[in-house]
């Protein structure tokens, strides 16, 4: 109790927010005046066109008000105000900003704090104005009247009633009797006095601290963003900042899956020149060095079209495919595709390999070598899963804005399940695997990173034991 009393007394904060509660009133009558002022007048007005500005002009004092209180709230009532508003680093204009400001609860619930001020202002300077005196006199009512008796002995004229008698008044009036001793009754009276005196002020004092500090909890509610909202936009910061340093690692991965890969081929390359060297007719070697040094050959073939994949998939994972999307005759570039991969057509599966597009259509935009890579990608595919005798065509149309290019075969097709998954890197069906078409499952990833970076896109449909098709859209050219 000792305790609190001197802790009470002797921090600073105690007078501060009473000083709060007696500044309440001025600013609370200031901010009513001007607000009221601002309103009425603003929108006596609204409908000549200066009725906004002061409008306007009004609600940015009423912001400004709050601000201040914001700040006096943080110094006097020594409350932790939380932000107005979050940090945003978008750039807006003043007006987006008003309206921003206009959506935002904080700025009503400012407002509202602001002109609640004006009452509350009224009541606390009412509070301490009444308080510290009633407890501030009776604590010094003694002294007080000591001193008047003491006046009224000097100046016996102005105090009449005090100084009745034959005998001058004594020094200090009624406490000392004429005999010369002290009346005790009248001491103890005065010390009592006292004590009740000091003791409201103590309470006065505490109770004053208390409503400042009530009244600061009321501005952290008022004048600051909720604390589900600070909660939030730190969640947002942290999860911004993991995002940039995943994109960093992200970056870095792909980088050096370019780097390795681009490392890869001259090797790779070597090693499949030095052994076709190897094979040519001619060279004197048994039977089986030939079958091994064959499979070397094939398996180096498989390897450096591995690496070509990976590296053509890091690249356009990196952005780093350099297109050069202009107008595609679609039509030239079946011809020039169906007619190199006839004859492989042909020779492999015995197959027909046709195509067709509509006259005059429009020309696609689009890289025209990764085209004719996409397209040779998807006739290859069809090939390698038709069956002798069967036929692939490839169909160019144009639907609205859009050119569509159809590989459709008649072939073993994909189960409904991994029709889905298809598109997905490194993925093969199981009847590829078992076939070992020597594919990587990566060729339908590039053909779909391929055409997503031209603005393009595919989508398969098959049934199993009939066939597939596959549609390829790209945007057409515009006129
Ligand atoms: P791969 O290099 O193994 O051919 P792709 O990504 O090109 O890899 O194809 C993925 C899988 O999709 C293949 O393993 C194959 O099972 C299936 N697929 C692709 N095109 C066809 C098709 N025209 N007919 C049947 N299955 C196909």
């Amino acid at each position: 109790m000792i305790n609190a009393t001197r802790h009470l007394l002797g921090d600073s904060r105690t007078y501060l927010r009473i000083f709060y509660l007696l500044l309440a009133f001025p600013l609370g009558v200031i901010y009513f005046v001007v607000i009221v002022a601002g309103l009425s007048s603003g929108l006596g007005l609204a409908i000549v066109i200066v009725g906004f500005p002061i409008l306007i002009l009004t609600l940015i004092c009423w912001l400004f008000f709050a601000r201040i209180e914001r700040e006096l709230a943080i110094h006097l009532l020594g409350v932790n105000v939380r932000p107005m508003a979050l940090l945003d680093l978008t750039r807006l204009t003043p007006w987006q900003r008003l309206l921003k400001a206009l959506r935002d609860p904080v700025t009503w619930k400012s407002l509202a704090y602001v002109l609640i001020e004006f009452p509350f202002g009224i009541f606390s300077f009412t509070l301490v104005v009444v308080l510290l005196s009633l407890s501030v006199s009776f604590a010094l009512s003694p002294i007080v009247y000591i001193a008047l008796n003491g006046l009224s002995r000097q100046f016996p004229s102005s105090f009449p009633s005090q100084s009745s008698g034959d005998f001058p008044g004594p020094l200090l009036g009624p406490v000392v009797t004429i005999n010369g001793h002290i009346d005790l009754a009248v001491v103890i009276a005065f010390v009592v006095i006292s004590a009740i005196g000091v003791v409201m002020t103590v309470a006065s004092l505490a109770l004053l601290n208390g409503t400042g500090l009530l009244w600061g909890r009321f501005a952290e509610m008022m004048l600051g963003v909720d604390e589900s909202r600070l909660h939030l936009a730190d969640a947002i910061a942290e999860a911004e900042v993991q995002r940039a340093r995943a994109d960093r690692a992200d970056q870095g991965r792909r980088e050096l899956i370019v780097s390795a890969s681009h490392e890869l081929r001259t090797p790779v390359a070597s090693i499949s020149a030095h052994v076709e060297s190897l094979l040519k007719p001619g060279r004197d070697m048994d039977e089986e060095t030939r079958k091994y040094l064959t499979v070397v050959a094939a398996e180096t073939d498989r390897l450096g079209s591995l690496v070509d994949d990976v590296l053509a998939l890091a690249r356009a994972e990196a952005d780093e495919l350099h297109l050069d999307i202009r107008p595609v005759e679609v039509s030239a570039l079946l011809d020039q595709v169906c007619e190199a991969l006839a004859p492989l057509a042909r020779r492999e599966r015995n197959l027909s390999l046709v195509h067709s597009s509509v006259p005059g259509m429009a020309n696609a935009m689009a890289d025209r070598d990764r085209l004719g890579q996409v397209l040779t990608n998807l006739i290859r595919n069809a090939v390698n899963h038709t069956p002798d005798g069967g036929i692939v065509s490839v169909d160019a149309t144009q639907f609205g804005d859009r050119v569509l290019i159809t590989v459709s075969d008649t072939g073993i097709g994909i189960e409904p399940a991994d029709v889905e998954r298809i598109f997905d890197r490194f993925y093969r069906t199981d009847t590829s695997r078992a076939r070992a078409t020597g594919g990587s499952g990566l060729g339908l990833a590039i053909v779909r990173d391929l055409l997503t970076a031209m603005g393009g896109s595919i989508a398969a449909e098959s049934t199993p034991g009939q066939g597939s098709v596959f549609r390829v859209s790209l945007a057409r050219e515009t006129a």
